[in-house]
């Protein structure tokens, strides 16, 4: 090929991974990761024991949250300047709640190949034994680690008619379920942990039975929770003051939460709830959480 001929740009493969047992990978999976010029991974160490088990010896790059930025344009010279690449995650599907978006979003911009190869993930693993009729759910991935944030994420959600479903990691599992316990009511739920692994759990219950199982045990591995709909009960009042005495008095929500909840339905903002809210509950302030 002479300088001036065109090169064709290479493919982009998002390749799914097993999120536990090796025997999920897909056939297709191994040849790509087998075929092409450079794998892109989010943690190197860790795909190069996936490669290893499969006798896969293809060249390894980091690619993560933190460089994603930086690694995708270099990535899409690489790809520019014909090679073809894969994306791996550690677990799962990249892209989902992992990086992935930055470096796909340049490649639809730079007309390349973008090629799924579909896979294991973990929110579908659970669905697909959750045993929910509803057809529809809510996907949120992690929920913020900041308790305040995280109130305000749920309390938003109180009256979504579909199944929540949440990633969570071990250390920060019991603060979620009491938060959904404080803020969304004891509601049904279907704790997936350790999909696919030796230790696998499944069960259907109520939050507060997990957040009791939660408690009680040492939360080793990951976890999907899903998160029924609650019964859907029209607030009733005319004016702000009306809607703050009907939570106060049909539900267990704190005054803070309740604060947060009408300034989001209302668009008002959260202090002015708030301080209405002290007055109406003939209450004093709470620190701020
Ligand atoms: N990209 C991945 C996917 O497609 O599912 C998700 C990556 S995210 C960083 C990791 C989270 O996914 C974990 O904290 C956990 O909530 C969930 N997860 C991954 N593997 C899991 C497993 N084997 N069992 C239960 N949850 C899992």
């Amino acid at each position: 090929m002479t300088d001036k001929e065109e090169k064709s740009p290479g493919t982009l493969y998002i390749a799914a991974t097993p999120i536990g047992n090796l025997e999920d990978i897909t056939l297709r999976c191994l040849r790509v990761l087998g075929d092409v010029d450079l794998i892109a991974a989010e943690d190197t160490r860790h795909t190069r024991k996936l490669l290893t088990h499969f006798q896969i010896s293809t060249p390894l790059i980091s690619y993560y949250r933190e460089k994603e930025a930086i690694r995708a344009s270099q990535l899409i010279k690489r790809l520019l300047d014909s090679e073809s690449i894969a994306l791996v995650s550690d677990a799962g599907t990249p892209g989902i709640s992992d990086p992935g978006a930055v470096l796909v979003g340049l490649a639809h911009a730079n007309n390349i190949r973008v090629v799924p190869l579909s896979g294991p993930s973990a929110v579908t693993t659970a669905l697909s034994v959750a045993g929910l009729t509803n057809p529809h759910f809510l996907f949120l991935g992690f929920a913020p680690s900041k308790k305040s944030q995280r109130r305000t994420l749920l309390t938003s959600l109180i009256d979504a008619p579909w199944p929540l479903v949440f990633y969570e990691s071990p250390r920060r599992i019991e603060g979620l379920l009491a938060d959904i316990m404080n803020t969304m009511g004891d509601r049904n739920a279907f704790w997936a942990r350790e999909l696919t692994k030796s230790y696998e759990e499944l069960k259907k219950g109520s939050i507060s039975s997990f957040l009791e199982h939660a408690t009680a045990t040492t939360n080793r591995g990951e976890f999907v929770l899903v998160v029924e709909p609650g019964e859907s009960v029209e607030a009733e009042g005319a004016n702000l003051s009306e809607l703050l005495l009907w939570y106060r008095d049909n539900t267990s929500l704190s005054l803070k939460d309740v604060s947060r909840k009408l300034a989001g339905d209302l668009g008002l903002s959260r202090s002015q709830v708030y301080q209405k809210a002290l007055h109406v509950y003939k209450k004093k302030a709470e620190p701020q959480s």
